[in-house]
């Protein structure tokens, strides 16, 4: 077991469900939680706790609405509120890297995505994010010679968000 706070063993992930949530709740998640704890045991990732997030209607109606996950990288915790792949590997990408939307974090999340994702997964789903993320778009063109052309301004918002403080958008 985990003998130092701050250090959890590769594979001991904590699974921390929302209190309002229905039982039924942890079924829906259940594809999500099996990836995570199968990508931190295989990669040796020390990823502490994930909290899942109850949204009832589907969408954030919190006062203060957030991203769709979150990453404590330095407390080694993602917070998910929806249970998509994609989402997940982000955000864990982030605590492996121990960094934000760096080149870093950019091929670790790519290099996830290409384990854990089927191929026609892997292309619709690195599109989406090259279009949304510039560090994503550079490392695409630098490791797999693909190119995707800048679709939004997204990640200047992401930016000044980080620099904000605290948690950094999904
Ligand atoms: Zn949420
Ligand atoms: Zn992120």
């Amino acid at each position: 077991m985990d003998t130092k706070r701050g250090t959890p063993r590769p594979g001991t992930v904590r699974i921390v469900y929302d209190p309002e949530a229905p039982s039924s709740e942890k079924q829906r998640w259940r594809p999500v939680t099996s990836l995570i704890r199968k990508v931190c045991a295989e990669q040796g990732i020390r990823l502490g706790r994930v909290h899942l997030h109850y949204h009832p209607d589907g969408v954030h109606t919190l006062p203060d609405s957030h991203p769709h996950g979150e990453a404590e990288y330095w407390g080694k915790t993602i917070f998910l509120c929806t249970a998509d792949k994609d989402t997940a590997l982000h955000e864990i990408a982030h605590v492996w890297t121990k960094s934000w939307h760096s080149p870093k974090w950019a091929e670790a999340y790519l290099y996830l995505c290409e384990q854990y994702m089927r191929h026609e997964e892997f292309i619709e789903n690195i599109k989406k994010n090259a279009s949304k993320y510039a560090v994503v778009r550079h490392a695409l063109k630098r490791i797999y010679g693909i190119v995707i052309k800048d679709e939004s301004k997204g990640t200047q918002r992401a930016s000044a968000q980080q620099r904000a403080g605290g948690r950094v958008r999904s």
